[in-house]
């Protein structure tokens, strides 16, 4: 089969290489639609590399070559001996981490017992930490990794299940963390009445759909972005938008918040230069969630004045979730019963298609650097 290989860094080579064999409990599926992310850039550029040995020592790409691609939609096309609620044909979204469930281990490591399957002790993930990824015409997925989308979504629309379950989690986290101010809470002392995003891409416009639309947050939510197209999105999505080009930033979270400062801050865009600012954002001792990656360009100096201010840091990766009873993530599921729903808006900000393997490697030279796009999507 053809696949997208990733060699080395900046490298990316349309290769012939073996279809994966199928053991009994797994699925052979037709890749559809892979979503393009900001970790597959930061792998490409150099700037990350997950695929760690035993001893947590980085394995080069050009003694690894990696297949990237981890948001994935296809169609399953060969269904192991021991699957018996799959068929040939069925649609499905792929949750590309392997966890205890997966690998049928018994017993489960303690987090799949306690529901964080990305953290699973035992835990690989296609595209991103060694296994073969999505920019391929086929891959093999434990069938409880594949879970059947049972409506006429767009396909375009349901390969953002992945990257809203990352969402849906990474908030998760936060509730589930001992935090001073509380989402949605009755409590008007500990109440959040505001949150500042930084960025409006992917992550930043899901961001605000979930904390308005499936949260029902009622108070504000700021937005920190300085590119025109996003701001507009984010407008949309019914977030307050502020270009730290044009205004200062801190003046105008002052302002806009009464002089409170906000008791949530979320990290959505990654950029290390942001964290000289949280300090003047935040509220004491409010919630700071990290989910961007790549942090580049600060020393962790900028730590001390943050630490001042004890914020709870909360780190979220992945998109963790217990097991449905038929062994199926439940953060998958929910996402895409959201996007189903029409209850989050993705399509409108799929700004590139891409319709051939071959055309892939353009998103990674250049698109992705341009001012109008957002979100890339492979469309086979
Ligand atoms: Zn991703
Ligand atoms: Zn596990």
């Amino acid at each position: 089969m053809k696949a997208m290989v990733l060699s080395d860094i900046a490298k990316l080579e349309l290769r012939e290489v073996p279809r994966p064999g199928v053991q009994q409990y797994e699925v052979l599926v037709r890749v559809s639609a892979v979503g393009l992310c900001g970790t597959d850039f930061h792998i490409f550029s150099g700037q990350a590399n997950y695929n760690i040995n035993q001893r947590g020592k980085v394995i080069p790409l050009v003694e690894q070559p990696q297949i990237l691609g981890h948001e994935l939609v296809g169609i399953v096309e060969e269904v192991g001996s021991l699957v018996k609620d799959l068929h040939i044909g069925d649609r499905v979204v792929i949750d590309q981490g392997l966890n205890c469930l997966s690998r049928r281990r018994q017993p489960k490591c303690e987090y799949c017992v306690s529901g964080d399957s990305h953290q699973c002790q035992f835990f690989s993930e296609h595209g991103i930490t060694g296994l073969p990824g999505g920019l391929a015409e086929y891959i093999a997925v434990p069938a409880v990794n594949a879970i059947p989308i049972n409506s006429d979504l767009e396909t375009i629309a349901a390969v953002l299940t992945e990257p809203l379950g990352c969402i849906s989690h990474a908030l998760d986290r936060g509730t589930r963390s001992r935090t001073r101010y509380v989402i949605n809470t009755e409590d008007i002392d500990q109440r959040v009445r505001s949150i500042l995003i930084f960025g409006a891409g992917p992550a930043g416009l899901l961001f605000i759909q979930y904390l308005y639309k499936v949260l029902n947050y009622d108070g504000l939510i700021l937005v920190s972005e300085p590119n025109q197209q996003k701001r507009e999105l984010a407008s949309c999505f019914g977030a307050e938008v502020i270009d730290p080009q044009v205004v200062d930033l801190v003046d105008v979270v002052q302002e806009k918040t009464g002089g409170r400062r906000v008791e949530y801050l979320i990290d959505a865009c990654g950029a290390g230069s942001v964290f000289k600012d949280i300090p003047a954002l935040i509220r004491r001792q409010a919630t700071v969630l990290l989910y961007g990656l790549g942090h580049a360009g600060v020393d962790l100096s900028v730590l001390n004045n943050l630490q001042f201010m004890e914020p709870t840091l909360v780190a979220a990766i992945g998109a963790s979730g217990g097991f449905r009873s038929d062994g199926r993530p439940c953060t998958y599921d929910r996402a895409l019963g959201l996007l189903t729903a029409k209850q989050i808006e993705v399509t409108s900000w799929i700004t590139h298609c891409y319709q051939s393997l071959e055309s892939v490697p353009q998103a990674f030279t250049s698109d992705h650097l341009e001012p109008d796009y957002i979100k890339g999507v492979l469309v086979l």
